[in-house]
């Protein structure tokens, strides 16, 4: 980055923000690529907007107490980091995992601001969650850390104001226990978070919207370069929620996935995975991937997550988590012969993996553009919650795919129109960017 007002800002974000450097690498990312907006629009620098935007409008940070099976007492700390307003409530999900700490909801809300304007819906940017670990936890002890959680967060929170939702180790059993602790509390019935259950305002197809909304941008990036999944080899990492959907519609479109993961390993099935027995290892009796073998012991397990990058394939879909692709993985993807990068996580390429990506002319999605399509689906729940409707699996899955085309064009347009043809990650930063700042300009210095 040359550009000297934009490294005195990001100085700034260095000093305020000490030892996190998520969210440094999110910015940095965003503002490399920002470089000719600055040039083009002396207006949003007039107004502040770069200097505002890196700056959240409210964190909070909580105690989280609760009693575990034995009696005892567990402290766990809650974040909630309310980035961006300036288009919509907002909106974000909660992270339950070990590793969180302020850097990772922080680098997690930014990069929302952009996700969740490309959508073209009205919603702001937000993220949050805890350093809880809900692996190995029975679900009383899942609903008394919810119950804890929410006990704080409903003061912050509602449906015009800020709306939650899953992520990382926050699934239906999570926003159920969270959401009818909100209602209590509040003693309204309110679309206040997404990813609910059926049977309670939640939209279909929601479950399914992160993964199949990764397989409509990456087959539209495809047919853009003449190239599609039919036929192709696809290794994807993880296990969750985002991975399963993505290997399902994946596999519909034609090709064949090879390798799924969680964190302690991989599996690699030459034969194609086995998507119904995932499922019942991981939606229902909640165990570790390795368990797959015990069906299918043509398939190897490996011990480690790093190996599942060296497995040969066509695309790649990183679905686990940050920065599970170095700069040595992508130059083995590379190698293989993988010519394309299309990511369900949030920032799962190192910027070193990122640069052999464009080294290599690889087709390339970033997160922000690619994994889109969960929060857009949660928009769509909040219209049918304030209609008191709710709309068809059909419907909601067509919508969803206009809006990830939609996505598309607006990557690809952007990157040509400043004069980065192919560079999706440009022109998803610049087109996310654009709309917001209009907005943060047109309200004022607020
Ligand atoms: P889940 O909790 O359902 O699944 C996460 C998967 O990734 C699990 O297989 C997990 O393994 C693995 N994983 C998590 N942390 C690590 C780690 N540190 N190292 C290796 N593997 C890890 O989460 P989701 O599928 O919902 O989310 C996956 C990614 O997609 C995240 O980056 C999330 O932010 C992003 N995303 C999710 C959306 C959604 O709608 N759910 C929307 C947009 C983005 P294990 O079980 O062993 O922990």
């Amino acid at each position: 980055m040359k550009n000297a007002y934009l490294l005195s800002v990001l100085e700034t974000v260095k000093k305020r923000n000490p030892g996190e450097p998520e969210f440094i690498q999110a910015v940095t990312e965003v503002f490399e690529t920002l470089e000719p907006v600055v040039e083009k629009r002396p207006d949003l620098v007039e107004a502040g907007v770069f200097d505002r935007i890196v700056e959240p409008e409210r964190q909070i940070i909580f105690r989280v107490p609760w009693v575990d099976d034995q009696g005892k007492v567990q402290v766990n700390r809650g974040f909630r980091v309310q980035f961006n307003s300036a288009i919509g409530p907002y909106k974000g999900g909660i992270r339950l995992h070990p590793s969180v700490y302020s850097g990772i909801i922080k680098f997690l809300g930014f990069e929302q601001i952009f996700k969740n304007s490309l959508t073209s819906l009205p919603m702001g940017g937000a993220k949050g969650g805890s350093d809880f670990d809900p692996k190995g936890k029975s679900d009383g002890e899942v609903m008394r850390f919810c119950q804890s959680f929410m006990t704080e967060l409903y003061r912050h929170v509602g449906a015009d104001c800020d709306v939650p939702a899953g992520d990382i180790g926050t699934g239906a059993r999570e926003i159920g226990y969270l959401f009818g602790q909100y209602k209590r509390l509040q003693n309204v019935f309110t679309g206040v978070l997404t990813g609910k259950g059926l049977t309670f305002g939640g939209s279909l197809a929601r479950t399914e919207a992160t993964g199949f909304g990764l397989c409509y941008f990456t087959e539209e990036m495809l047919k853009a370069n003449g190239k599609c999944f039919a036929g192709k080899t696809v290794v994807i990492s993880g296990s969750g929620n985002v991975a399963i959907y993505a290997t399902k519609k994946a596999t519909e479109l034609g090709a064949k996935v090879v390798a799924l993961s969680d964190s302690n390993g991989y599996v690699y099935d030459k034969n194609g995975i086995d998507l119904a027995l995932v499922k019942q290892i991981k939606e229902v009796e909640r165990k570790r991937i390795k368990e797959y073998v015990k069906t299918h012991p043509e398939a190897e397990y490996h011990e480690g997550c790093k190996g599942i990058w060296t497995i040969p394939c066509d695309i790649a879909l990183p679905c686990a988590t940050q920065n599970e692709i170095d700069g040595e993985s992508a130059a083995i993807l590379a190698k293989n012969g993988c010519f394309c990068v299309s990511e369900g996580a949030n920032m799962p390429s190192t910027p070193e993996a990122i640069e052999v990506y464009f080294a290599n002319n690889m087709l390339y999605g970033p997160a922000k553009a690619a994994n889109a399509g969960g929060v857009a689906t949660s928009g769509l729940e909040m219209s049918q919650n304030s209609q008191r409707y709710s709309w068809s699996f059909e419907e909601v899955d067509a919508k969803l795919h206009g809006i990830m085309v939609n996505i598309f064009k607006a990557c690809d347009s952007a990157s040509k129109e400043y004069g980065m043809p192919g560079n999706y990650m440009a022109g998803a930063n610049i087109a996310g960017f654009l709309k917001v700042a209009e907005a943060m300009k047109a309200q004022g210095c607020v």
